[in-house]
């Protein structure tokens, strides 16, 4: 189960990254490692609900500073973030919305079938 978990993570990011051209959805950077700013894949309805986890839709990519540290950052102010991303992204922000509530029990995710979906899309994302 956890190297299922593991390994959909992995493809679901590398999607993600493919999706946004390698650029972060915010500023439009791209990644800056001697400055410590890097692409990271951010879940939208968080790492917790697996429902939610692996949805490409609730994936976006933002850079270090996006992610983390500007006012607007998801990890710094959600409800700031979350404006942003209806203003944006407003199918992503409504999808946000409609699951947010919705309870998935672990048991109803077929991990091993999400797993391969993902991988197969990774395989095409560049
Ligand atoms: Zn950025």
């Amino acid at each position: 189960m956890d190297s299922y978990v593991k390994r959909a993570t992995g493809a679901w990011g590398k999607i993600i990254h493919s999706e946004y051209g390698h650029k972060c959805a915010m500023c439009g950077r791209v990644a800056e490692p001697y400055n410590y700013n890097w692409l990271e894949a951010h879940h939208i309805g968080g790492r917790a609900s697996l429902a939610m986890k692996f949805y490409t839709e609730l994936g976006i990519l933002l850079c270090t500073d996006c992610h983390k540290v500007r006012a607007k950052a998801p990890h710094i102010d959600q409800t700031a973030f979350l404006e942003w991303l209806n203003e944006e992204y407003p199918a992503k922000y409504n999808l946000y919305t409609e699951l947010k509530y919705k309870l998935v029990s672990h048991h109803d995710i077929d991990i091993k079938q999400i797993c391969r979906d993902l991988e197969e899309r990774a395989a095409y994302a560049a």
